[in-house]
């Protein structure tokens, strides 16, 4: 699939073809807008689509019940007898389109850990993958489809960016996986969804207002939003300064991660090319500023790759940048990708890194490797070759109980990415926050 930009214009306006006429350059289609959703509303504005369908106000928030209480699907409309019927359809379709086909589902860590690749309706992909842990379920969301940071070791960065998703495609990867955990489709049995982590495809930073208002759709209580704690939400950044500190000023106390990768200039400008345009002490600035802001411990997200960026120096280095802050080190061993030779640190020089942060008085954890083996870890469902993907598809079927509906298989080598976790286990490897 093409990246895809909307529109590009040079920072100081229309650039000119020489011919002293401004032109606009329009390097690709514009992305499709997804179908408005009642997730991308307030409850008022919900309650406005249902008046202007000759509906009393009340039907809309009784549709919000249905999909953030009762957590219904689209297409069970049968369930909703509530709605009358010559208004469901009407109601359904203003409010509650379908923006998410399944396109593969894999599972593996005996059915407790879970990845669907998702295609929208404009055939962007992105991904999420559910985690059952013994005393929580984290869920790890994409942002957009693809990302435009392109940072060398991930899948995703090595796709480019095709879109920013919307609120409620965003939301919609939360509600699907409350819906799964609730209805016994993942082992364990019955389960709740306590835990949302932003580290799947995409820079939840760059799609700023899209990903904010998923936030607080999915704290707000129903019918305007799923109920969810503060915090068991975490977003990673790669180190977007400015949306970093307006994130700290939005009043919501979720948990931020921050994708350092490396303690100096030299080596991050390389691991995450942002870096040029903000440098380690000005998002670690950021970073402490949202600590004191909110209270909340950040997370530093250091992937270990070996020969790279494992050495005993540079967790000396880390360490005297983190001492006395409120932060810890989840360290991710790194999950190696097609598009880069780069490989995990080797087990020693992890644990030598890991002792001498802790030697210095850093908290530090280590990310498990759940999801691994279906690359739910860093996202390369879609990465890899589609021959590969099948194959991995038939050794491991979905055990669920509610058939998948089959869109067209993905027949595109797009990668998906991964996500990863601030503390607990996670998509990228392991890890998910708490
Ligand atoms: N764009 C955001 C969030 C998505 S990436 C960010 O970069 O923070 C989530 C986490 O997975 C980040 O910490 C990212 O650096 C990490 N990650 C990406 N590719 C990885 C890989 N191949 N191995 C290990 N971690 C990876
Ligand atoms: Fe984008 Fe995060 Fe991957 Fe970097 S690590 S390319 S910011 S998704």
């Amino acid at each position: 699939m093409t990246p895809m930009t909307a529109e590009s214009e040079s920072p100081d306006g229309p650039v000119s073809a020489g011919t002293g006429r401004p032109v606009r350059l329009s390097l690709t289609r514009r992305a499709a807008r997804p179908a408005r959703h009642l997730a991308d509303l307030s409850r008022d504005e919900r309650r406005q689509v249902a008046v202007s369908l000759g509906q009393p106000a009340f039907r809309a928030d009784q549709v919000s019940r249905h999909y953030f209480a009762r957590l219904v699907d689209a297409d069970e409309t049968d369930a909703m007898t509530d709605l009358p019927e010559d208004a469901r359809g009407p109601l359904l379709e203003a409010l509650l389109p379908r923006l998410l086909v399944p396109a593969r589902t894999l599972s593996c860590d005996d059915g407790l850990t879970r990845k669907t690749a998702w295609r929208t309706a404009d055939g962007a992909l992105l991904e999420s993958v559910i985690m059952r842990y013994p005393d929580r379920a984290t869920v790890c969301v994409s942002s957009q489809a693809g990302c435009g940071m392109g940072c060398p070791f991930c899948a995703t960065g090595q796709g480019g960016l095709t879109r920013n998703l919307s609120t409620a495609e965003i939301v919609e990867q939360v509600v699907h996986a409350a819906r799964v955990l609730r209805r016994r489709e993942l082992a364990g049995g019955e389960g709740r969804l306590s835990n949302v982590v932003f580290m799947g495809m995409g820079e939840p930073l760059a799609n700023y207002t899209a990903v904010t208002a998923a936030l607080r759709r999915l704290i707000a209580p129903p019918p305007e939003g799923l109920g969810l704690s503060a915090r068991g939400l975490t977003v990673s950044t790669v180190g977007l300064v400015p949306a970093m500190r307006r994130l700290a000023g939005e009043g919501l106390p979720v948990t931020l991660a921050v994708s350092l990768h490396a303690p100096d200039d030299e080596l991050r400008d390389e691991l995450v090319p942002i870096n040029t345009r903000w440098p380690v002490a000005e998002v670690l600035a950021a970073a402490w500023e949202y600590a004191e802001v909110t209270g909340r411990r950040v997370s530093i997200e250091y992937a270990l790759i070996d020969g790279v960026n494992d050495d005993v120096a540079r967790a000396d280095a880390l360490a005297t940048l983190l001492s006395g802050r409120l932060a810890h080190v989840n360290l991710i061993p790194l999950n190696p990708t097609e598009g880069s030779s780069w490989q995990a640190s080797a087990p020693a020089g992890q644990r030598a890194f890991v002792r001498r942060l802790r030697e210095r008085g850093i908290a530090t954890t280590v990310r498990d490797t759940r999801g691994r083996e279906i690359a739910a870890a860093c996202g390369q469902l879609a990465a890899e070759p589609a021959g590969r993907a099948r194959r991995l598809e038939a050794a491991k079927p979905v055990e669920a109980a509610k058939p998948v509906e089959a869109a067209k298989p993905v027949e595109s080598a797009k990668p998906v990415e991964a996500a990863g976790a601030a503390s607990g286990s996670s998509a990228h490897g392991s890890r998910v926050l708490r």
